[in-house]
């Protein structure tokens, strides 16, 4: 089997599709920037939303790859009889999910998959609802690329440039960057 030296955490594949110039300012440079409190309010509803979790399964699961040089804290995995489910918590009443909240949910999945050696459905719990996602092999293949450019940009071979966007707004490093 085909291991990486270097393990790549689902969270920074997130956030180098958030914005890379801002993973390569904090993890790469190690700029620091003091936590949102939108973050700080939105970790104290995850913690609750995880005790629910543990009600019908494990909650705050790590599992690592060592093919795909891939880590990550599954926020739950509930066991059924021929399937296991995935649960992404995320703090939002939106309808929709961002394209990088769904890569990152695709990782997970891939991950406990891998681990458990059964199939997976992936579960979006937000603010009182659970949303099903489909996956494809597509989405699973565009994940996994960017697992490959989130390491690329970790081990230095990459400067991403500023893109100003209305991401920027809202940004803790708009006034380092
Ligand atoms: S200010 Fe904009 S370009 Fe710079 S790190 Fe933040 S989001 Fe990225």
């Amino acid at each position: 089997m085909i291991t990486r030296s270097s393990k790549v955490w689902v969270d920074n594949v997130e956030d180098y599709l958030f914005c890379p110039r801002k993973l390569y300012l904090t993890e790469v440079i190690g700029a620091k920037h003091p936590e949102p409190i939108r973050v700080q309010e939105g970790k104290k509803k995850h913690k609750v939303r995880e005790k629910w979790i543990s009600r019908e399964g494990k909650c705050g699961v790590v599992i690592k790859n060592e093919e795909l040089g891939l880590i990550g804290k599954v926020d739950g995995i509930v066991e059924h009889d021929d399937y296991f489910e995935v649960i992404e918590i995320k703090d939002t009443d939106r309808e929709y999910y961002y394209g990088s909240e769904k890569l990152q949910g695709v990782l997970y999945a891939e991950l406990v998959e891998r681990e458990k050696d059964k199939p997976v459905k992936l579960i979006f719990r937000s603010r009182g609802s659970d949303k099903k996602m489909s996956i494809t092999n597509e989405i699973t293949s565009e994940a996994l690329k960017a697992v490959e450019k989130t390491r690329k940009l970790l081990e230095g071979k990459m400067i991403p440039r500023v893109n100003h966007s209305e991401k920027c707004i809202r940004c803790p490093l708009n006034n380092v960057c």
